[in-house]
């Protein structure tokens, strides 16, 4: 069971002068659990989201995400994983290299890439993801070799270009026909190009797709709710639910609306104001927020301060 741990995180827009809006977060989500991340407009949900992430338009001035795996996070991996690789301070890493070892963001759509399937967008990624996460887990000794290999003379071209352990299409055409089993999606979405115009719940399909196939310790999952019809909203939220049940992953969930939260039962409720979680319960929270709205937290909030 993978944790990430945020600790104190104050983050500031990547530019001189520019704006803090992290102003000290602390979360802790493992995998299994649902999250929610709740608050106004403006309180940092999403930047807190792209920090996570490594997204460059912000600067991390304090503070530490941690994440921390076990046996089971690390079993893909043949050799024992020694203490030192089972965590990992995420600041330090690329935005790829922290997918590689499990977290999820949805991705924005590469709308300018022509005559690509979802399949084949999907596979590419699941790849990609793969060949990362070896490279992370390789002992210094193992990685030095390989290199003196790769830029040694008697590597013929072919071998060269063979990418072993690549998941083939085949194998893959089985595994996303399980994965859309899974979340009861139709298969035809697949053979569709990523240019081709999905549409808004369309792409919030996607995005649950791409975690079921990726199979993330921790998804972040910010306003997948925003503009789904209500049935749309019932089947994304069912996929959210499996892939919590079936693969344990952890989901931190960001919404400004407390709807999707009937379909998909946080186990945690956070509440953002102002770069910072003001108030943390359980479910309960989340209907007391409809009820009530925000303005009491931010009371409680300056009151104490
Ligand atoms: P939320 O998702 O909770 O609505 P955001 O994290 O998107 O809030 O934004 C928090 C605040 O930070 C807002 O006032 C927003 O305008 C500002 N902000 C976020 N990103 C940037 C940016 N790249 N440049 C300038 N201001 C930003
Ligand atoms: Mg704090
Ligand atoms: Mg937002």
């Amino acid at each position: 069971m993978a944790t990430l741990q945020i600790n104190n995180l104050h983050a500031k827009v990547a530019e001189e002068g520019g704006e803090t809006i992290l102003r000290g977060v602390d979360l802790e989500v493992k995998s299994g659990e649902i999250h929610a991340l709740m608050g106004p407009n403006g309180s940092g949900k999403s930047t807190t989201a792209k920090v996570i992430a490594g997204h460059p338009a912000y600067e991390v001035t304090d503070g530490e995400i941690t994440l921390v795996l076990d046996d089971e996070d690390v079993a893909d991996i043949d050799e024992d994983v020694p203490p030192e690789k089972r965590e990992w301070d995420l600041l330090d890493l690329e935005p790829n290299e922290r997918a590689a070892l499990g977290i999820f963001l949805g991705f924005q759509y590469p709308a300018e890439i022509e005559g690509v399937t979802m399949t084949n967008f999907l596979r590419q990624a699941l790849n990609a993801k793969a060949e990362e996460r070896e490279e992370l887990f390789e002992d210094e000794d193992e990685a030095e070799a390989e290199e003196e290999e790769d830029s040694g003379y008697d590597t013929s071209p072919m071998e060269g270009n063979v990418d072993d352990g690549e998941i083939g299409v085949a194998e893959f055409q089985q595994l996303l026909k399980e994965k859309m089993e899974l979340l009861d999606m139709d298969e035809k979405f697949a053979q569709r190009y990523l240019n081709a115009g999905f549409s808004g719940g369309e792409k919030k399909q996607n995005e649950v797709l791409q975690a079921a196939i990726l199979e993330p310790a921790i998804a972040v999952l910010d306003e997948i709710d925003s503009g789904l019809d209500i049935d749309r909203l019932q089947d994304v939220s069912e996929g959210i639910n499996a892939l919590r049940d079936e693969q344990g992953t952890g989901v931190l969930q960001i919404t400004h609306y407390q709807r999707i939260l009937d379909y998909v039962e946080p186990d945690h409720v956070h509440v953002m104001i102002d770069g910072e979680i003001a108030q943390s319960g359980g479910a309960d929270l989340a209907k007391k927020l409809e009820d009530e709205g925000y303005d009491w937290v931010r009371e409680q909030v300056y009151e104490t301060a």
